[in-house]
């Protein structure tokens, strides 16, 4: 209830919400009640979540933030938001988002860009919360839910939650099912949580993650409790700093942000190791070839017979599909289809596209190869902190270079987090990023608590 109040009070402003829906919750809240009045509560029970929009939610509109899909109701629920039900958890609605989850500051979302809570004390610009996940920050970071679902390819949770001083974290790729979430690049894809605290994200997230047969990729493995892992502190902890990651231009505050990181954790006991992970620079690049490519083939199934948009005239078959695509993808699907189709295409495949896979190979060993050496990494979470609304959106390159130091643990496939560290000159959110080993959350934890 006091949720659904301040929604309505802030997010005309925000516009984190797409959807609210408040008759779902009051319903879910009171069968949670009646559970906790049998002594039957869930792990979760009663907890007010909001979700992303592109989990697919039972008989609510499940949009990506595209036309394409405006009006396409889904009559299966995703995996991850039915576990989140399972443990008793409150639907509240359905978030704003980058366009298929591609974007980095919210501004390709169908529904309008979606302001960040958070202002610069220099000037009065509206700032973005990050993307693809800005709905889910915003709401998190201005409590119009507890905590919310998100998605992660090439940094979509962690960057969102640095630049609004939330928790965010992507778990090992086939931890969480991708059952019933609207796909962008699937050998990327990870959901996972944005929440206050690291507490509330080891909890949300053993609740998101199961095996799945119905998507072929999950993992048949245990999912721990993560909170049994917390209070442990870092003694003793080898933590990683990888050379590489000190990338050119890169704002001092955000060196002194990583420098005082290393101290907070040398303090606890950790030892600080410098390593080398020298695939680093050719990250960027092979993330915006294989992310692309793979979303060419996956958004080839909106073509205005099977669900969403379809335009109103055409001429012939072929001229439904080029009407409907057009009219229902914006700027940036577009240019990402674009580039995707022609990596892919019979005269360029072997010279990006296949190239792009080996050297993802190579990153994926870089990281293999200092395993031995630290229990896990920590970087930066982010370049900068948060920047204006309209302020990159001239420039795509400018905005790929944002996700520099998310992209790695995507193409490897391992779990990262980001922890809110502290603020820059301007009173903005900064994040601190630690990267552990496949399957290994529960280091990713205790050090992401000890910078708490
Ligand atoms: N910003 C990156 C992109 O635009 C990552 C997006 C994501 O993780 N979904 O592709």
């Amino acid at each position: 209830g006091a949720f659904l109040t301040t929604i309505e009070a802030a997010n005309p402003t925000l516009n984190a919400y797409v959807e609210v829906t408040a008759d779902r919750a009051l319903e879910m809240a009171r069968a949670s009640d009646a559970r906790l009045a049998r002594g039957e509560a869930g792990a979760l029970e009663g907890a007010p979540l909001g979700i992303k929009d592109l989990f697919c939610t039972d008989g609510v509109q499940t949009t990506a933030g595209s036309n394409m899909l405006k009006g396409f109701v889904p009559p299966y629920e995703s995996t991850v938001t039915a576990n989140l039900w399972r443990d008793g958890a409150v639907m509240l609605g359905k978030l704003n988002m980058d366009e298929f989850a591609m974007g980095s500051s919210n501004e390709t979302s169908a529904f309008g860009p979606v302001k960040n809570p958070w202002k610069s004390k220099t000037s009065n610009a509206d700032l973005t919360p990050g993307g693809s996940s800005g709905g889910s920050a915003s709401a998190v970071a201005a409590d119009l839910c507890l905590a919310a679902t998100a998605s992660d390819t090439g940094g979509s949770i962690r960057q969102p939650a640095a630049f609004t001083g939330t928790v965010g974290i992507k778990p090992t790729y086939g931890r969480a099912s991708r059952y019933g979430m609207v796909a962008f690049a699937s050998s990327l894809d990870q959901a996972g949580p944005i929440t206050k605290t690291v507490e509330d994200a080891a909890i949300l997230l053993r609740s998101m993650c199961s095996f799945d047969p119905k998507d072929s990729t999950s993992l048949d493995v245990e999912t721990p409790d993560w909170t049994a892992s917390l209070g442990q502190g870092v003694k003793g902890l080898k933590i990683g700093v990888p050379r590489e990651y000190v990338v050119d231009g890169m704002p001092a505050e955000i060196q002194a942000l990583w420098d005082k990181g290393v101290e907070w954790l040398k303090a606890a006991g950790a030892e600080i190791v410098e390593i080398s992970l020298p695939h680093t620079k050719y990250a960027l690049p092979t993330y915006y070839i294989v992310a692309p490519a793979e979303a060419s083939s996956n958004l080839a199934r909106y073509d205005g017979m099977r669900f969403g948009h379809r335009a109103d005239k055409a001429a012939s078959l072929t001229d439904l599909y080029e009407t409907t695509r057009a009219e229902g993808f914006g700027k940036e699907v577009q240019r990402r289809l674009t580039i995707g189709a022609y990596v892919l295409s019979a005269g360029f495949y072997d010279a990006y596209y296949v190239r792009a896979l080996k050297v993802r190979r190579r990153i994926a060993e870089d990281f293999d190869k200092v395993w031995g050496q630290v229990d896990a990494i920590l970087t930066p979470s982010t370049p900068s902190a948060a920047f204006a609304i309209g302020d990159k959106q001239i420039d795509p390159v400018t905005m790929y270079l944002n996700d520099v130091f998310t992209v790695t643990a995507n193409l490897a496939g391992l779990p990262g987090v980001s922890v809110p560290a502290g603020l820059d000159s301007r009173g903005l959110p900064l994040g601190l990023q630690v990267i552990g080993k496949a399957l290994d959350e529960a280091t990713v934890f205790r050090v992401a608590e000890a910078l708490e």
